[in-house]
């Protein structure tokens, strides 16, 4: 196990830190591009590093099913399978097995579900998501965790949360692979209830913890206050990431509240939609506006798309005509902007001026601070 993390600078409760790996080093703030299937989609790895990515995030769900955990074992691990040489987060599982809602059942044992793919039967528990993590390799394995739906009663949140805090002690018993595991927080939006489970994890003492939960639906505010409130449960030497979270207002408040890595799959599914972020808020390409538009994306944006002198009028007729080309432009643009957004987050914070840049994000945009 090579594995560490250290703050760097703190600004408020905003930190920019350093988290070591066996496959390198992943400065904090740190935004995961979401490689699904092992793939992020539309772009390769080495477009990923150009966009300034130094960690990525695959979907255990996904790889367990196709191609399955033993053959990407048996092909030298995911990094070589999927050609990303930098650190990988993988998830458990769990969230994908219970999203198939009529195809699951949620049992002490684990979560039984039915595969998309072809209807056959699979439990995943606490001890065989771990399996399936060490066997892919990666860097951080997500412990199984039980996320109630939005809105659940108090009584079915504070289950999850015992749930799930036995679950984090059999994974972290089960966990053999070359990575860390990371536990993850539950609660809902009640906050005796977030204390508790992070109260609980901490005293398991993992090597990094997550806010789960939070991505199910709820006001950016409710998002922006657990982040905030759990952030400060967990202990300062630890990393803290926020799953699933979310836009770039998310991401601003969130690091603002002391989160310190993130994923989310909008960057990249946004793009393929024609949804393209920018600093003065989203251009939808399909807009008729844009038909003859010379400009880039975004005016001074370094990305290889709004850099290498694509306009908005050839992006629209590539969308327009369903080509290939359209996502793999725009998701390089997107995944551009959110990488650029934490680095200038970083440095704001290591400067001291977290504040001033928080209050320049939300003004370039015309829009009032979350
Ligand atoms: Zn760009």
């Amino acid at each position: 196990m090579s594995f560490s993390f250290s703050v760097v600078a703190e600004d408020g409760a905003a930190r920019a830190g350093r988290m070591t790996t066996a496959h390198g080093t992943v400065d904090t703030p740190a935004f995961m591009p979401v490689g699904t299937a092992g793939a992020v989609k539309a772009v390769t790895p080495e477009e990923l590093v150009a966009c300034g990515a130094e960690i990525v995030l695959a979907n255990t769900y996904h790889l367990y099913l196709r191609p399955g955990h033993d053959t990407v074992r048996e092909l030298g691990g995911l990094h070589a399978f999927m050609h990303w040489t930098g650190p990988i987060l993988t998830d458990s599982g769990g969230f994908q097995a219970f999203s198939m809602e009529a195809l699951r059942r949620l049992d002490e044992e684990g979560v039984r579900f039915k595969s998309h793919l072809d209807g056959s039967l699979h439990l995943l528990t606490p001890e065989s998501s771990m399996e399936i993590q060490a066997a892919l390799g990666s860097d951080i394995a997500m412990v199984l965790d039980e996320c109630p739906p939005l809105p659940s009663p108090r009584e079915s949140v504070e289950q999850a949360v015992e749930r799930t805090t036995r679950w984090a002690e059999r994974s972290r018993q089960a966990y053999a692979g070359p990575g860390v595991p990371f536990a993850i927080v539950q609660g809902g939006t009640f906050e005796d209830l977030r204390a508790r489970s992070a109260e609980a994890l901490v005293a398991m003492d993992f090597p990094g913890y997550a806010i789960g939960g939070v991505s199910v639906g709820e006001p950016p505010q409710a998002i922006a206050a657990v982040a905030r409130s759990t952030a400060a449960l967990l202990p300062a030497g630890r990393p803290r990431y926020l799953m699933g979270v979310g836009r770039p207002e998310d991401l601003v408040e969130a690091v603002a509240g002391g989160v310190d890595l993130f994923d989310c799959v909008m960057p990249t599914r946004n793009a393929r939609n024609g949804h393209y972020f920018t600093g003065t808020g989203v251009v939808r390409i399909r807009n008729a506006k844009y038909e003859k538009d010379l400009r880039p994306i975004e005016e001074g944006c370094g990305c290889p798309t709004c850099a290498g002198g694509y306009t908005r009028a050839y992006l629209r007729h590539l969308d327009r005509c369903n080509e290939m080309l359209a996502p793999m432009l725009g998701t390089l643009h997107n995944l551009w902007y959110y990488e650029k957004l934490m680095a200038d987050m970083r440095a704001a914070i290591e400067r001291g001026t977290f504040a001033a840049f928080r209050e320049s994000f939300y003004a370039a945009r015309s829009q009032p601070p979350a």
